[in-house]
């Protein structure tokens, strides 16, 4: 997707902070933090929400949650964080590419985005 901004970053043609990276996915850092760790896990194929996601996609999506999960306890969410998926127009979904929050710190009770 051309005009994609996760795309772009799953790409390299915009920089972000990545925190983890092979050839299905990346996990970065949110450009606009809610909570000390914010981090945000996607597939680098376009899938445009999770109502959009296929059966073929279930594997990658298992590998968003488990390396995003690690990264978080990595850096520092050793207590626990929270893990959201904003999903269209109700679930008040801002970028139209599939991604995972995993929100939290150290003795921070981070809000739901
Ligand atoms: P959602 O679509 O679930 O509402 O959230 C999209 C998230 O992407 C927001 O938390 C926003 O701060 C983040 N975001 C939007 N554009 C960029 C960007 O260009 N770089 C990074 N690192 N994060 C972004
Ligand atoms: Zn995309």
């Amino acid at each position: 997707m051309s005009d994609c901004i996760f795309c772009k970053i799953a790409s390299g043609d915009i920089p972000a902070k990545k925190a983890f990276e092979d050839d299905d996915m990346v996990v970065f850092h949110d450009i606009n933090p809610v909570a000390p760790v914010h981090l945000l896990a996607i597939p680098k194929k376009h899938i445009a929400s999770l109502a959009d996601a296929e059966p073929a996609d279930a594997l990658v999506m298992g590998k968003l949650l488990q390396t995003g999960a690690r990264l978080a306890v990595e850096q520092g969410c050793t207590d626990g964080f929270r893990t959201l998926i904003n999903t269209g127009r109700v679930g008040r979904q801002e970028v139209y590419h599939l991604h995972i929050h995993f929100v939290g710190g150290p003795d921070v009770l981070p809000p739901m985005l």
